[in-house]
């Protein structure tokens, strides 16, 4: 590639479901390689495969950019100068260049049906050989007229050498070329075809894929010789491995749709910081980057080739990360949202009392690396009793080393407390605490802090006072030591 040439990358999903995050880091890899080169991102949607399409994918795809803040800078709904970027609306342009390839004798009508292909197989089989196409190549095809599929045909038998700028010098026999399909009997082209000459014609000068399309290279390369046209730089990204680092990322371990990690409560700065390290480091202790950050450090030389390593403990700790970047104001909405959004706690008065939630802001933030934990924290009874009061059982109301009647006279000592400040909390808190320290601290504060949520776990007590505010707290307490009397 000439230095002053412009870098010009490309996402090209297919639109076949949802957008798997393998998927979202080659889009966020070619994003980035773009901006760092201050160059241009497409987007183009590979919709020729009529029978795999699935509706609603094209927005769903959209989206999932637009989530990450993946903006292109050509593509659907907003063009550019090789617009249209949907490849069912370029099937003319795809003509023109298997006109080009039927000119230079490197493209033929392919007259055979169906099952005359289905035999020439099982004869390969037969003498156990590779199915290859070029083996039976009519002599005499038939001119093309659209209705058979048009297929290439092979210039020169050779040995394959090319560079990838991830897997360096690679090189491939003879038995990986073949005359494959160009255009499909339906008109539409085949990806092998379709996506060269898209690459071309949108002037991209750096492919960004999956090793899955390795193989398939000598084929795509043969076609840019045909054509007399120089191939673009291949960048091929590692597989994403599952947790135990020996398969691929499957369902199972988080091969999600990128889209159900923001319902999850996943920030997209997150998941572009991590998808960025699944496969790229860009060296030192520095761990938490912002898009703009890895734009500028990322580096091809830094990719690796083996396997990255799915991670769920670390994804929600860099999401921790970046919650703590927040603003704290934006912070604090995102956590009065969900709290207002979860339908078991949704009902209480107290929920709509935005003074009264914003005492248990930081209580709810040191606990949770995600949004959705708001809700794991609620279903697991870690919230319930800020907006309830707590059922209490008698015998979890004594701490071990102590008799039930000392529990009563503990409590009884502060429910007096209670009364004597029940505006202060302050030396509430501090008489409290004197209380406990001559007394003995689990004997008092375990049977305040259970008769205040009714939890074994939670909060300290004080921190409970302090949100629930004393006259609450004093009726829980009343409580307790009514269910501690015989
Ligand atoms: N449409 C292909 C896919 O979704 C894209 C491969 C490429 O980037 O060339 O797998």
């Amino acid at each position: 590639m000439a230095n002053n040439e412009k870098v010009v990358t490309r996402f090209a999903p297919s639109p076949t479901g949802f957008m798997h995050v393998g998927s979202a880091r080659t889009a966020l890899y070619a994003w980035l390689l773009a901006k760092k080169n201050n160059g241009t991102f497409i987007l183009r949607i590979e919709d020729t495969d009529k029978e795999r399409e699935v509706a609603g994918s094209i927005e769903h795809i959209k989206k999932s950019l637009k989530w990450l803040s993946l903006n292109w800078d050509e593509g659907p709904d907003i063009g550019g100068p090789s617009a249209p970027y949907i490849q069912s609306e370029r099937l003319e342009i795809y003509k023109k260049y298997a006109n080009i390839l039927i000119e230079k004798g490197y493209a033929y009508a392919d007259p055979y049906t169906a099952e005359e292909i289905e035999n020439f197989k099982k004869k390969s089989e037969e003498e156990k050989k590779p199915f290859l196409y070029r083996e039976y190549r009519p002599e005499n095809p038939p001119p093309w007229d659209g209705s058979k599929p048009l297929r290439f045909k092979v210039p020169e038998l050779k040995r394959t050498e090319w560079k990838d700028l991830v897997w360096g010098e690679l090189s491939a026999g003879i038995e990986a070329l073949d005359d494959f399909v160009l255009i499909k009997s339906d008109g539409f082209p085949t990806y092998n075809f379709a996506h060269i000459v898209d690459d071309i014609e949108m002037g991209v000068t750096h492919i960004v894929r999956g090793q899955e399309f390795i193989a398939s290279t000598p084929k795509f390369l043969s076609v840019y010789e045909a054509l007399e046209i120089t191939p673009p730089n291949f960048v091929t990204v590692p597989p994403i491995m599952g947790a135990d680092g020996k398969r691929k990322l499957g369902k199972r371990d988080g091969a999600k749709d990128i889209l159900d990690y923001e319902n999850e409560g996943y920030l997209p700065e997150t998941m572009v910081n991590f998808l960025a390290f699944l496969g790229f480091n860009p060296g030192g202790e520095k761990e938490i980057y912002t898009k703009e950050e890895l734009a500028k450090v990322f580096d091809l030389n830094k990719i690796q080739k083996s396997g990255a390593q799915w991670n769920d403990d670390k994804l929600d700790w860099m999401n921790r990360e970046h919650i703590k970047l927040l603003p704290e104001e934006e912070r604090n909405e995102k956590i009065f949202d969900r709290l207002q959004k979860n339908p078991e706690i949704s009902k209480s008065e107290k929920i709509k009392d935005r003074d009264y939630v914003s005492k248990i802001y930081p209580i709810i933030f040191d606990r949770i690396s995600k949004w959705s934990d708001i809700d794991t924290m609620i279903s697991a009874g870690e919230l319930s009793y800020f907006f309830e009061k707590p059922t209490l059982e008698k015998e979890k109301i004594v701490w071990k080393t102590q008799t039930q009647e000392n529990a009563k006279e503990n409590l009884e000592k502060v429910l007096g407390i209670f009364e004597s400040e029940i505006t202060n909390y302050e030396s509430c808190k501090e008489k409290i605490i004197q209380h406990a320290t001559e007394v003995g601290k689990g004997e008092v504060l375990w049977p305040l802090r259970y008769a205040l949520s009714g939890k074994e776990k939670s909060p300290d007590p004080l921190t409970l006072i302090s949100v629930l505010g004393i006259a609450e707290s004093k009726e829980r307490v009343a409580k307790a030591i009514q269910i501690l009397t015989p």
